[in-house]
């Protein structure tokens, strides 16, 4: 392994899920559903398959049906108008749009100002890129983690090439105000700043909380380069379909990148996801209640174990604090954890730079079938 990605191993989330499978324990480590997305949605990916759509490679921006309606989703849903011909790019996944994304935007040098903790590919993709991450650590405040904007503010210096955002805020759950994201994007824009916006869990919202994409505030859409994929809104997270919509000049950079990543993405499954964008409200709607009955599921039965739990207002993770439990270190807590109550969670300071500023939560997902919550729950007491 190269200086640039020294510590950078084996992620979290594949360490925690194969900890799940040799122990048996039930796994609310890694995030993916244990339900699949819609049936009409996988009918489209096997009628693609089947009838010979995307077996070959598809266009390197993605097929022109899944850009069109990537291009009304935020056409429908926020009214941000993106040219699915220049300003839209598929991606195999979020992930590769995390990569090619920094890859293409930052110069060896630059420092890229990351909310913390951040998702584990942040820092990697930073490394790779030769930039320099400085995190700005999210800290809790009454019932959920916050952002400090003076902390913000004097974490961009003239190096600063670019902020990397995450809301809804995945592992804390955080979903940034409308007045927090007015003052991201007035900084953004008054240091002439890029914004790297990842909003992949931008309809898992519960509570009357509001996603509202860093894009459309005023100054924003030329310098935004927002990333979503259909792993989290349809619950297809092993099809690694994501996207991009930006500025032209924005995305035809980061498709220098993905150029040389994936050349394309996988074709069919871009048809399907076309359909998908395409369902009605009423199933976003659907998702959202599920989740939000799931979370209160989860989060009760942790706080009745007796953690401090940070009640998510979006994503489908919830962290919790474990001093209530007499207990300061996350790692060894989740270590331990499978064996003595067959449950697997992820410690949080994985994503922390100030690794003893997250030593103490432990992240717990809560998209899987209600029986499984109530038998982690029943476990964890039992413990
Ligand atoms: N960003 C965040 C914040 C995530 O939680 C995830 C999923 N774990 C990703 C990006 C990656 O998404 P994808 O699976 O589409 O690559
Ligand atoms: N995003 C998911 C999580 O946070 C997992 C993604 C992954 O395994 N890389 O758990």
């Amino acid at each position: 392994l190269n200086r640039r990605l020294a510590g950078f191993g084996t992620t979290i989330f594949a360490e925690m899920s194969a900890l799940a499978v040799r122990t048996g324990a039930i796994n609310l480590g890694q995030g993916f559903p244990d339900t699949d997305g819609p049936e009409a949605v996988r009918e489209a990916a096997v009628r693609a398959l089947r009838d010979g759509r995307g077996n070959q490679y598809p266009p390197g921006p993605g097929v022109p049906e899944l850009r069109a309606a990537i291009a009304a989703h935020q056409e429908r849903h926020y009214g941000l108008e993106y040219d699915p011909d220049t300003e839209v790019l598929v991606t195999a996944g979020a992930t590769e749009a995390i990569a090619a994304s920094l890859l293409a935007l930052v110069e060896p040098g630059d420092e890229v100002v990351a909310l913390e903790p951040y998702y584990d590919s942040y820092a990697a993709c930073v490394a790779m890129a030769g930039g320099t991450r400085v995190p700005v650590t999210l800290r809790p405040h009454e019932g959920a983690f916050r952002l400090d904007l003076d902390e913000l503010r004097d974490a961009v210096t003239d190096r600063t090439r670019l902020l990397l955002i995450n809301t809804p805020h995945n592992p804390t759950g955080t979903v940034l105000t409308r007045a927090e994201l007015a003052a991201v994007a007035e900084l953004a824009v008054e240091r002439d700043l890029l914004v790297v916006t990842d909003e992949v869990y931008e309809h898992l919202v519960f509570d009357g909380a509001e996603h509202v994409p860093l894009a459309s505030f005023p100054g924003m859409r030329e310098r935004t380069v927002t990333i979503s994929s259909a792993g989290k809104t349809y619950s297809f997270t092993g099809w690694k379909v994501g996207w991009i919509t930006a500025a032209p000049a924005l995305v035809a950079a980061v498709r220098s990148a993905k150029q040389y990543l994936t050349y394309v993405s996988a074709g069919p499954f871009q048809y399907a996801v076309a359909e998908a964008l395409a369902l009605p409200e009423s199933y976003l709607t659907g998702l959202r209640e599920d989740l939000r009955a799931k979370r209160d599921l989860l989060a009760a039965g942790l706080a009745e174990v007796g953690f401090g739990v940070f009640r998510p207002a979006g994503t489908y993770f919830v962290t919790t604090d474990i001093r209530p439990l007499g207990l300061d270190d996350g790692f060894a807590f989740c270590r331990a954890l499978p064996e003595r109550a067959g449950v697997v969670a992820v410690p949080n300071a994985v994503f922390y730079d100030h690794r003893e500023a997250g030593a103490p939560f432990v992240r717990f997902a809560f998209c899987k079938r209600t029986p499984v919550l109530e038998e982690a729950v029943r476990r964890l007491k039992a413990a």
